[in-house]
């Protein structure tokens, strides 16, 4: 004669308790998936065209327009015709731009980047003239305007060249203070020398400019992606690499430490620039620092959706809408892209 055995609870795979009886619930996230109304409902992470940070590369009057070959639908433009970009993408729900400057002149030291009447200037006081509530942020760095294409100032040490920190530090305070003087509402060190955004934020204070913030590029690694940008900003080395004050794309910990010294000395803003590559290094400064976390989508992740797009590969505007919204749920607060004008036109 066979016993009927009484089934004892058991735990299931994620931990339920399944009843004596072997009749466990289902657990079913499909439910919050089944209509658009209920994915929209539940949606966790959200981009706006607020949250997006317009890059415009600025050139004299001199030269014409052009399209970047690398950057499909990314232009040099003179003034006015950045202050016609920056219309359109104020219209279109954007409100900040970033200025990159292509100078008349080169040097060794990066002269022409505090001419009050540079094109970056130029620009900083038309936008403010035109688009008066745009918010405008100026790159402060000397790459695109010295003759060797390096972010400082370079000596000889023993036969070897190198950036100097120091005695960069100087030029890179001119630079901001000419920008905030026209007009400029942040600057944004990108050339990671020690110490700089202490010394542009003494600058500015010591010039009444106490209004004007600094976005730091905090943790900007050495990166292949920048590829694209160089020749839209004409800012290549002339010899060497970058490595040797840019961070080395294997080190997270080091990055924390560079966002944290720029909060120190007074950024308003923090940057990790790459994005795509970085995801980590970005959840982990929303994690530990209060401040805003901008990421930077360079040229070099922008360029290779438009390639792919351009040959049938991927669907571009779905995977723009796809990589935007991974660099915000990582926790980015701000996200600086050359994909902003497409994807605010198609926000509305
Ligand atoms: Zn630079």
């Amino acid at each position: 004669m066979m016993t009927t055995k009484t089934p004892s609870p058991t735990t299931d795979t994620v931990g339920r308790v399944v009843p004596a009886t072997g009749a466990a619930m289902t657990l079913r996230p499909r439910r919050l998936r089944r209509t658009e109304g209920i994915r929209a409902l539940v949606r966790e992470t959200v981009v706006r065209p607020e949250d997006l940070i317009y890059p415009l590369f600025v050139v004299p009057p001199s030269r014409p327009r052009v399209e970047i070959g690398s950057m499909p639908g990314v232009f040099q433009l003179r003034v006015a015709e950045v202050v016609d970009a920056a219309r359109r993408a104020f219209d279109a729900g954007i409100r900040a731009v970033l200025l990159f400057g292509l100078p008349e002149f080169k040097d060794g030291i990066g002269s022409s980047s505090w001419d009050p009447s540079g094109p970056v200037q130029s620009a900083i006081e038309a936008i403010k003239r035109h688009v008066p509530e745009m918010t405008v942020i100026a790159d402060v760095c000397l790459c695109e305007y010295t003759d060797h294409g390096h972010c400082g100032v370079i000596v000889d040490r023993n036969g070897v060249k190198d950036v100097d920190n120091d005695q960069t530090l100087p030029l890179l305070m001119k630079q901001a203070v000419s920008f905030a003087a026209a007009g400029a509402d942040f600057v944004a060190p990108s050339d990671m020398m020690d110490g700089r955004v202490g010394a542009i934020r003494r600058a500015l204070d010591d010039q009444s400019m106490s209004e004007v913030g600094v976005m730091a590029y905090s943790a900007k690694f050495a990166s292949g992606f920048y590829g694209p940008f160089r020749e839209a900003a004409e800012s290549s080395p002339q010899f060497g690499d970058r490595r040797t004050y840019q961070m080395d794309p294997a080190n997270g910990r080091e990055a924390q430490r560079e966002i944290g010294i720029d909060v120190a000395e007074g950024a308003d803003i923090v940057m990790v620039k790459p994005a795509l590559a970085y995801l980590d290094v970005i959840r982990q400064a929303r994690d530990s620092f209060p401040l805003p976390i901008a990421a930077y989508n360079v040229s070099g992740e922008y360029s290779m959706v438009k390639a792919a797009a351009e040959r049938g590969w991927i669907d571009g505007p779905r995977v723009m809408n796809e990589i935007l919204t991974s660099i915000k749920r990582a926790g980015a607060d701000l996200i600086i892209t050359y994909h902003a004008m497409e994807f605010a036109d198609a926000y509305r």
